[in-house]
């Protein structure tokens, strides 16, 4: 399969290259050439099939032509370690837990996907070179936890994890500081943006990418966010068993819109979900661009939602290229809906008292969003992106309850903490590389 940049540019790519580099050369993302349809016996036996069988057959349809059928079983099976379930909330509104991976987030997929292919390119072009490869990675929370635990004992690669000293929640950090082994966590004297940049500048130096192979993991990747799309394959043959398919509405709590991009690739492989509806905190770019056909990006605000708090939603330009650039087209499909936080707030109690179903922050813009937005004979289905006991300090406040912690976060916090202290200062960032 060949890719090609958004921003068209940049010259085309195959899988390697673009899982390899990430971003295009001219910043654009690399999109497929063409999008395969499933053939409909595929979706005729869907509800018969495991998670791990149908995200095989996904996977392959997608990557088949690049990886070789067994590493890539391999990688599949290897990847879905657990479950995805769906649980029931109303009569018409289902969620999608996300949130069974390592660190009970859904990006655990993306990141152990991502790892696992790059160790299969790597051991391919390396056979002669043995050279390390270094991944880069900033995060103000769940990106770092995801990536971190995904390479995880990957042989052959060595990730850097980047975060904000006392700027990510207790519970966060001891998911990326504890693990040791190929994992690096480089604590930043500074903010987020800081963090962002320090890597940028480490992208553009060329004296440090001649001494390392630098790479980055983030959900601009298309091994990071087409796995994705295996989520929602599962959403629909488990919505099938339970013969509530016909008009699925799918609603998916968004930041960067990577997670819902890969569903929209799903529908483009045939997997029939009627519309999609891209449920935001107060960051309302996508929404308002639904509305007025403009898209203006902003400043982040912060939310209770904070992995979504996002300005300029990267994906944005995937979906954007996807539909040919139609307003038309886009807004026919995809519905918006944006929260702010008192009202992300009241969902996650409204839900609670009804149903007993505790929601976080992220979901609780998914559920809200088709209690408000689904339309008669239309059964939705929203994602859960994260364990409550994630943001137990606010669930723990909204809802008034003391929220237990899942065995494997706990483990999590009983390891001990190991970092690298930083400055913001990129000279001293680069010493460090420089150094290893
Ligand atoms: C990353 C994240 C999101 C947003 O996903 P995108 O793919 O960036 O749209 C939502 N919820 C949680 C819990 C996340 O970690």
């Amino acid at each position: 399969m060949k890719y090609y940049s958004t921003n068209g540019q940049a010259p085309i790519a195959d899988l390697q290259k673009a899982v390899v580099k990430g971003l295009a050369e001219d910043r654009g993302l690399y999109m497929p050439e063409r999008i395969e349809k499933l053939p409909k016996a595929f979706f005729d036996n869907i509800q018969d099939m495991t998670f791990q069988d149908i995200a095989y057959n996904v996977a392959s349809n997608f990557f088949g032509e690049d990886v070789d059928e067994d590493a890539l079983q391999e990688i599949v099976y290897d990847t879905l370690q657990f479950d995805c379930p769906v649980a029931k909330i109303t009569d018409d509104i289902y969620t999608l837990e996300l949130f069974h991976g390592p660190t009970l987030a859904f990006k655990d997929v993306g990141a152990r996907f991502m790892a696992r292919l790059l160790r299969y390119f790597i051991g391919r072009a390396n056979s002669v070179a043995h050279r390390t490869v270094n991944v880069l990675v900033a995060t103000s929370g769940d990106t770092g936890s995801a990536v971190a635990n995904g390479f995880l004992g990957v042989e052959g690669i060595h990730v850097y994890v980047l975060y904000p000293k006392g700027k990510v929640s207790p519970i966060q950090e001891c998911q990326f500081t504890t693990l040791g082994q190929n994992i690096t966590a480089i604590e930043v004297d500074g903010v987020f943006d800081d963090c962002q940049t320090l890597v940028k500048s480490a992208f553009m130096d060329a004296e440090l990418n001649e001494h390392m192979m630098l790479t980055s993991a983030n959900s601009i990747n298309v091994a990071r966010f087409l796995p994705q799309a295996f989520y929602y394959f599962n959403a629909y043959a488990r919505m099938k068993t339970l013969g509530k398919a016909d008009n699925l509405v799918m609603c998916v709590p968004s930041g960067n819109f990577g997670n819902i991009c890969s569903a929209l690739f799903g529908h483009e492989m045939g997997l029939p979900i009627k519309r999609f509806i891209a449920a935001n905190n107060a960051n309302d770019v996508f929404f308002n661009y639904l509305q007025t056909g403009k898209y203006e990006p902003k400043a982040s605000i912060q939310t209770l939602a904070n992995a979504m708090d996002v300005g300029n939603p990267s994906n944005f330009a995937r979906i954007y290229d996807l539909y040919g650039q139609s307003h038309e087209r886009i807004s026919a499909l995809i519905s918006g809906a944006t929260y702010k936080d008192e009202q992300i707030a009241e969902a996650m109690q409204q839900c609670y008292k009804q149903t007993g179903y505790i929601l976080d922050p992220h979901g609780a813009c998914g559920y809200r969003a088709l209690q408000e937005g689904l339309q008669p004979g239309e059964v939705g289905v929203f994602c859960e992106t994260a364990h409550p006991a994630k943001f137990k300090e606010k669930v723990d406040a909204i809802l008034g309850i003391d929220i237990d912690i899942p065995a494997r976060l706990k483990a999590f916090m009983e390891g001990e903490k190991q970092s690298v202290e930083m400055s913001k200062e990129f000279a001293d960032f680069k010493a460090y590389l420089m150094h290893q």
